[in-house]
């Protein structure tokens, strides 16, 4: 039988306020254990809750930047369960009115093209505190620093149907989520998380499967492993004739598979309701309107106009514009040039290329747009070629030198004298007779062994637009 995977996702991404949500602790990541704590994120008795207004406008600003509506009256709830991490014994989260509902994403799927993913809703919450296990001593630590930091919940719609739309829906996300400035995106401190809910349904049929929710998946890469590891997993079990139960799944990033976690007979039952110390939140008109006005131009709206203002193919754009710093490192690259479709291709292969052997990101890379700007200038200006150019940009990955110093240093200047370049041509033409006679009886693939020999001669330095002019016209 032939089934269709059926997929919702559910990511928590932690907004970066200074502080946390219903106290003044400080949210920075990376400090000694509970030195970001007070009374309040600790859970003592008598404390009371005050909700950080930055919380709210972060939330507003996510949810319109994903096609959600405002609710303009929501609520808190407390949503009930023990564990140490967790000192109040409940959680403040939304449940029965969130923020914002009822919005979207457009993704591009390879068969179907530009989709639609729905979002359900947005909710505002505090995060948990951390339980650190030492086996050496059979001890459990609890550091709070994290508990009461403020995360948004985003909860799709079960609407994505491959891995590969999973992984597209994830990174439009992060992407939005990083071009408005709320969530610093960080997967590997946790600081955008996802957990992926999969059934599969027999073809044409209406109603959705059992699903199982998978946890622990830290990279765009695992969810997509996850998500298919599970698609076979289930279709095993269905095409067994068995059936697959609802239950909380891990992902085990070294073996490559998903284990069981828990039951749905040991899901909790939260027991969630209003919590009685914080008013309901009312967000008025003006505010919605001023965080709108505060909305910066999004992934999708960039890249149109990088394919309008710049021509760039719309794969080029849609990569240039995959986050906010590279889309900013290209314009800031391509801004002094007048081939821009130069700079994006030596930003996409040179540039992008040494960071990923590196393993550095873009924001952190060390050269400069503006000195490889300088670089591509350079080029463009005929001082160097496009073969000097790849020497003078290792150069300057090793030494961090500006290409102008490199080029000097290393005597790479373009040679383009036209006179200096003919009498070269003639000399390669006159020791290399055979070669003359083979190229002109129609051996045309012989130009590259003289185009060869000029760039060996002026050790790559010859303007190769010249020689190719000069040996058409001489051979
Ligand atoms: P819970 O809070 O228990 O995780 P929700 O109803 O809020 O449950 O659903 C969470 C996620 O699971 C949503 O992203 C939703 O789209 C997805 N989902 C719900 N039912 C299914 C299903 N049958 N198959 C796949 N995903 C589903
Ligand atoms: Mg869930
Ligand atoms: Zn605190």
């Amino acid at each position: 039988m032939q089934f269709e995977p059926v997929i919702g996702l559910e990511v928590h991404a932690q907004l970066k306020t200074k502080t946390k949500i219903f106290c003044g602790c400080s949210t920075e990541f990376g400090k000694s254990p509970n030195a970001n704590t007070c009374p309040v994120c600790t859970g003592m008795p008598g404390v009371l809750p005050v909700l950080n207004k930055q919380v709210v406008s972060f939330a507003i600003k996510a949810a319109l930047a994903t096609n959600c509506k405002i609710n303009q009256e929501s609520r808190f709830d407390r949503k009930n369960y023990f564990y140490p991490d967790l000192p109040k014994g409940y959680q403040i989260s939304q449940y029965a009115v969130p923020i914002a509902e009822h919005g979207y994403l457009e993704i591009e799927s390879e068969k179907a093209g530009p989709i639609k993913i729905g979002i359900t809703r947005i909710h505002m919450e505090e995060d948990a505190g951390k339980l650190i296990h030492d086996p050496a001593r059979a001890k459990s630590m609890v550091d709070l620093n994290r508990a009461g930091v403020p995360l948004i919940e985003i909860v799709s719609e079960p609407d994505i149907r491959t891995p590969r739309q999973a992984g597209a829906y994830l990174r439009k996300l992060h992407a939005i989520l990083r071009y408005i400035d709320v969530c610093d995106g960080n997967m590997e401190q946790g600081s955008f998380r996802c957990d992926a809910n999969i059934s599969l349904r027999p073809r044409g049929q209406k109603e959705f499967g059992i699903r199982s929710e998978l946890k622990n998946l830290n990279s765009f890469k695992n969810v997509e492993k996850a998500i298919s590891y599970e698609i076979e997993r289930q279709t095993y079990v269905l095409e067994e004739g068995k059936k697959v139960i609802q239950e909380t799944r891990l992902w085990d990033p070294s073996k490559n598979k998903t284990t069981s976690m828990r039951g749905k007979e040991e899901a909790h039952d939260y027991r969630y309701f209003p919590d009685p110390d914080l008013v309901p939140l009312i967000v008025d008109d003006n505010w919605i309107q001023e965080i709108e006005k505060e909305l910066p131009e999004l992934p999708d709206e960039k890249r149109s106009r990088f394919v309008k203002e710049y021509k760039l193919a719309d794969y080029d754009a849609k990569v240039l514009t995959s986050s906010i710093e590279l889309a900013d490192f290209f314009e800031e690259t391509a801004e002094p040039l007048k081939d821009k479709k130069q700079a994006a291709n030596w930003v996409m292969t040179t540039l992008l290329g040494m960071l990923n052997t590196k393993g550095i990101s873009i924001k952190k890379s060390l050269i400069t747009a503006k000195a490889f700007s300088k670089l591509l200038l350079l080029i463009e200006n005929g001082k160097i070629n496009a073969n000097a150019a790849k020497t003078v940009f290792e150069e300057m990955v090793e030494t961090l030198k500006s290409p102008e110093v490199i080029v000097k240093e290393k005597g790479l200047e373009q040679v383009s004298d036209q006179s200096e370049l003919e009498a070269m041509v003639q000399d390669i033409i006159n020791e290399n007779p055979d070669e003359v006679t083979a190229y002109r009886d129609g051996k045309t693939k012989l130009f590259s062994f003289f185009m060869g020999k000029i760039m060996k001669k002026t050790r790559g330095k010859a303007d190769p637009k010249i020689v190719t002019q000069l040996l058409k016209t001489k051979l």
